[in-house]
């Protein structure tokens, strides 16, 4: 089967939904955290609101690549759901959607360091200085307050661009 499989490869067209979460309180978002043995936690919270998103996305998703002219469409089950076809989008409510059900990946983790404008909120500054500190300074893609929904490479790239006279000022003491 998974011999079969990957010599269709080349056929093969894969899609992914961007479920956004950290926005409200129906979604508050993950947490990256120290444990006590020093190694990182992680603890990213799948909220009914999220689930509900994980299965409606997959609805969407099978029904664009249909459209798209496929012939059959798996999901990310341990046992995947095949489909053959439009007339088998029902099956995809016989499955269970959510926690250790399917396959679910997180690429855009944002607001570990939030910025804030004010004195007594957020890790960093406006200027990305890590507050209370003169030199240490943040500049990568966790100073956005939340996941930005959008791919967000370019909004990270004109942060930096945008710090870094402010970091070569304080290098020189300005
Ligand atoms: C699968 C996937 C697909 C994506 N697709 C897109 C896309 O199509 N378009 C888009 O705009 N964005 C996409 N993104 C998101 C984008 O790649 C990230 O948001 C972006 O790269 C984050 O930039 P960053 O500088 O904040 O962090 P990173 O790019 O993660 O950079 C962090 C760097 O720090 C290094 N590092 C970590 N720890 C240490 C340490 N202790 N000491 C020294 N170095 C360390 C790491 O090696 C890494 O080089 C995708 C992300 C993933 C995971």
């Amino acid at each position: 089967m998974q011999i079969d499989f990957l010599s269709q490869l080349r056929h093969v067209g894969v899609m992914l939904a961007i479920c956004v979460d950290g926005l409200n309180e129906t979604t508050p978002g993950g947490t990256v955290y120290l444990r006590r043995d020093g190694r990182i936690g992680v603890s990213y919270p799948q909220t009914p609101a999220l689930v509900e998103a994980f299965s409606f996305a997959h609805d969407v998703l099978a029904r664009v690549t249909f459209a798209a002219g496929a012939r059959r469409a798996t999901t990310l089950h341990p046992q995947p759901l095949e489909l053959r076809g439009p007339q088998d989008l029902p099956r995809l409510r016989e499955r269970a959607y959510g926690p250790l059900a399917h396959s679910i990946f997180t690429a855009h983790q944002m607001g570990g360091c939030r910025m804030s404008a004010s004195a007594t909120e957020g890790v960093v500054g406006p200027d990305h200085r890590v507050r209370g500190q003169d030199n240490l300074f943040v500049i990568d893609g966790s100073v956005l307050p939340t996941a930005l929904g959008v791919n967000p490479s370019h909004t990270i790239y004109a942060l930096a661009h945008r710090a870094r006279p402010m970091v070569i000022d304080a290098a020189r003491g300005a």
